[in-house]
């Protein structure tokens, strides 16, 4: 793997942690993908860099809309820490956030947003919109995207490519009306 690094304004051994925390949302995102979810993983890390908390996508399996990694993460940070405040952390999570994961985000004073792949069809850190800088926001996010953006992109791409070949029953059977590939925009 190329590990030269990608942000020239960034110190290696930074960058070099952050492909690290964004490697482990990704084993996640896999985790989910292989349980029949869109594969997205994130990761919560503390300012010792101790992972307190991690979330895979959870929607088919639980029956909840709001069951997005980001969200299943920040819960159990809050409860690891026995504190919603979350401004010494930082999460790690291998597709740019949706509206609900934005603004659940913002709500934790995450004290840095590390993201893979874009989303053009409801990215809302950057892509379509921007939640954290926007005027209901309150709260100012650092954001970081693009990390292992590659492999994050690739991993998302192949999940959707197998659904839509059929080699995936049950849950992941393509929805009615269900939106497209959020990495590639198809
Ligand atoms: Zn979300």
């Amino acid at each position: 793997m190329n590990t030269d690094n990608l942000f020239p304004n960034l110190d290696n051994q930074i960058y070099q942690q952050h492909r690290y925390y964004m490697n482990e949302a990704l084993k996640l995102a896999q985790a989910a993908g292989d349980a029949g979810e869109v594969p997205v993983g994130a990761v919560i890390v503390d300012a010792q860099g101790n992972v307190i908390a991690t979330g895979e996508n959870r929607k088919e399996r639980d029956k909840d809309p709001t069951a997005h990694a980001e969200i299943m993460a920040l819960r159990k940070a809050g409860q690891v820490l026995q504190n919603w405040h979350l401004n010494n952390c930082t999460l790690y999570v291998t597709l740019e956030p949706c509206p609900m994961c934005a603004g659940a985000i913002v709500q934790a004073r995450i004290g840095l947003l590390v993201y893979g792949a874009d989303d053009p069809k409801t990215g809302a850190v950057l892509t379509v919109a921007n939640i954290p800088d926007s005027a209901c926001s309150y709260h100012k996010l650092p954001v970081m995207g693009g990390i292992l953006e590659s492999a994050c992109r690739e991993q998302l791409q192949s999940w959707f490519a197998r659904r839509r070949t059929g080699e995936m029953g049950g849950l992941g059977a393509p929805e009615t009306g269900r939106r497209g590939d959020p990495a590639t925009g198809t």
